[in-house]
């Protein structure tokens, strides 16, 4: 069964367009559009009134960290850090079991859809079942093997409240196996984080075929690797190149360069800063996102724009953990792929982000409006747009755009909100980003079906509830507090 729409106004590939008339198929895919209102005469349509504009991929998401958003503001030290903060994260992650990972990440994506984000790439690590982390320390203690995992009860939590909630999702299972360069053991605290390289791509071949048996629109399976310091670089090579023979299109992500002492650890351990291992390596290419690049020179930065990776950069998240500024205005210039993410979830919002993108350009140049282009003088638009359409090429998926054969996943500004007065159409993202935040967002669709409409998802308040009373079992004990 088909749906019509027609779009009072509509964000396109070439711009802003008034009465646009789009139709989408079962699948989710957009099928046509017309602009004007000849293209519905004689057709019933649902008129969407607002201005509609791409929904955002949120290229960067560990969905089990919303539960401490809020919960490790406390200063624990005189140094507090990016690595005082893991130690809380790993307290946290500890205690998850896969139904609390199922009812905190529906609790999230609902979140992500009201402020939206319609589509997230979940960069997952948590593989191992509770008393693993026990038993292979026994092993390990006792000379035998770490057992094989064998358990994906945690992806399928992931997977299972992306339906739940309706938002799109690329899950990208994250090899994680040393706790530095060199090739450092895990240590007890991120054993729940390790998988043997054979079971990593069994697993992932496992969730194509099962993709495939079971076909969902909004739905597909990537890869990750955590860091050049939790992978070493060989073994890193080798698997990428597994996984290019099981899907040359997957979407492989990577976290790089964040933190200043992880760029002189791999400088330490291999004579390269480890942006430039990776381009030395030759794999990234369009399918492949780099997350954080914080600590980048110039040279890295257009070696990285070279090979049509996308950057994103979850800005909330490295102001919340201090860890640094990226020059998004030297990526940009060297033509640049850039796209957001929400990643520790410190705060749930693409327009923050992009709010911030800008400002901190502002903020080091002294100047106004430094990210619009020469093409587009609105910087809510260009941001906006940009990342819309690099964040696709980051998940991977059909979406970042109105247009014929991409899904029908967008957001509804409500031109009736306060912060939406005054707006043009070619103003409407500029109040959103820079003036109105989420609140002006009143409805939202995903591959063709509202899953927000009049600002209510359907499951936010029996959700709601079953994440407080979690919440309150998972809070912190006072012993993680140090
Ligand atoms: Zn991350």
């Amino acid at each position: 069964m088909t749906h019509r729409y027609l779009l009072n106004w509509a964000l396109l590939p070439q711009g802003w367009a008034r009465d646009v008339a789009v139709t989408v198929a079962e699948s989710g895919l957009v099928t046509a559009l017309a602009v004007g209102t000849a293209a519905h005469t004689g057709v019933s349509a649902e008129r969407v009134a607002g201005f509609t504009v791409p929904g955002m991929p949120n290229a960067h998401s560990h969905a089990f960290q919303r539960a401490l958003a809020g919960a490790a503001e406390y200063r624990a030290s005189a140094r507090d850090s990016f690595w005082t903060w893991r130690r809380a994260m790993y307290a946290l992650a500890n205690r998850i079991e896969p139904q609390d990972l199922e009812v905190i990440a529906t609790q999230l994506f609902i979140e992500m859809l009201k402020a939206g984000y319609t589509s997230v790439a979940e960069f997952h690590y948590l593989h191992q079942p509770r008393d693993s982390a026990r038993a292979a320390d026994a092993a390990r203690a006792s000379d035998s093997a770490v057992p094989s995992p064998g358990n994906n009860a945690l992806w399928e939590a992931v997977r299972r409240a992306a339906r739940a909630s309706g938002i799109g999702l690329t899950l990208l299972p994250t090899l994680y196996q040393t706790a530095d360069f060199g090739g450092a053991p895990l240590r007890q605290e991120q054993l729940r984080f390790r998988m043997e390289s054979d079971d990593f791509l069994r697993a992932i071949e496992d969730c194509i075929a099962a993709d495939r048996r079971d076909p969902c629109p909004s739905l597909r399976t990537g890869a990750a690797f955590h860091s050049l310091r939790a992978v070493p670089m060989e073994t890193l090579h080798a698997t990428a190149l597994q996984l290019r023979r099981v899907d040359p299109t997957m979407p492989v992500h990577v976290h790089v360069a964040e933190q200043l002492r992880e760029v002189e650890a791999g400088r330490r351990a291999t004579g390269l800063r480890p942006i430039e291992t990776l381009l030395r390596s030759g794999l990234p290419n369009e399918h492949w996102c780099l997350v954080h690049c914080t600590h980048a020179t110039r040279a890295e930065l257009a070696g990285i724009a070279a090979s049509r990776a996308t950057v994103c950069v979850s800005i909330s998240t490295e102001a919340n953990l201090g860890d640094g500024i990226f020059d998004a205005l030297s990526f940009l210039r060297a033509g640049g792929r850039l796209c957001v993410g929400s990643d520790s979830q410190s705060t749930v919002d693409p327009a923050e982000e992009l709010r911030w993108m800008e400002y901190q350009q502002r903020l080091r140049r002294k100047r106004r409006v430094v990210l619009a282009s020469a093409g587009e003088a609105h910087a809510g638009t260009e941001l906006w747009r940009s990342a819309a359409s690099h964040g696709a090429q980051a998940l991977g998926q059909p979406i970042g755009e109105i247009a014929a054969g991409r899904r029908a996943d967008w957001i509804v500004l409500d031109d009736n909100h306060p912060a939406m007065a005054g707006a043009q159409p070619e103003s409407a993202l500029d109040h959103l980003i820079f003036a109105g935040g989420a609140a002006a967002i009143r409805d939202c669709m995903v591959a063709g079906r509202w899953v927000v409409k009049d600002r209510r998802h359907p499951q936010e308040e029996p959700i709601r509830e079953r994440f407080a009373a979690l919440l309150r079992r998972l809070s912190p004990a006072p012993a993680d507090r140090a």
